[in-house]
């Protein structure tokens, strides 16, 4: 129940049609913290001069993350804080291609560098196979009862990506999200 508010913070006219608004765990804040000649977005945590970002009708709105819809100081940002309770999965990768031996290389990489919570960067040109060189550690990260993001700044990578990641992990609940 309401499990789209974990993590996230929508607006009112953001829920989704399931929204169940008695949930005693739902958090409600002000979208816009105002202090002296500066208004601050709880969303983005741009700060912006009054001036810049008053409306005629009274109140301000935020500049810095009008891409994901109009937010003013008369809204009200809701959340569920995540409790991040996600079981530990044990058939996870369901992929049934195989990668080269470089391919396999770097795959290790990145399962090693994921297990250890660290920074990676791995550089390669498209259509080299960065997506399926992801697998190995993504599923590590499943079986440990982790949760993932695969973030990208394209929205048509986010589209031509997802149903390659549901393909390669059918039994893992997931979601696609972007700006439209
Ligand atoms: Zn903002």
């Amino acid at each position: 129940m309401n499990e789209e508010l974990f993590g996230r913070q929508l607006t009112a006219t953001q829920l989704p049609p399931t929204f169940e608004p008695t949930d005693p765990r739902i958090v409600s804040r002000p979208a816009m913290t105002i202090s002296g000649r500066w208004v601050r977005c709880e969303r983005c945590h741009q700060q912006l001069e009054k001036a810049h970002v008053a409306l005629p009708a009274g109140g301000y709105y935020c500049l810095g993350c009008l891409a994901l819809g109009r937010i003013t100081s008369r809204q009200s940002l809701l959340t569920i804080p995540e409790p991040n309770a996600f079981p530990p999965q044990t058939t996870t990768l369901t992929w049934a291609g195989s990668l080269t031996r470089l391919q396999q290389i770097c795959a290790q990489d990145v399962q090693s560098v994921f297990g250890k919570r660290q920074r990676h960067l791995l550089w390669a040109v498209t259509g080299a196979g960065k997506t399926e060189m992801l697998f190995l550690g993504l599923a590590d990260a499943l079986k440990r009862g982790d949760r993932v993001a695969v973030a990208s700044p394209r929205v048509d990578v986010c589209i031509e990506l997802f149903p390659r990641f549901q393909q390669a992990f059918k039994n893992t609940p997931m979601v696609l999200l972007h700006g439209q």
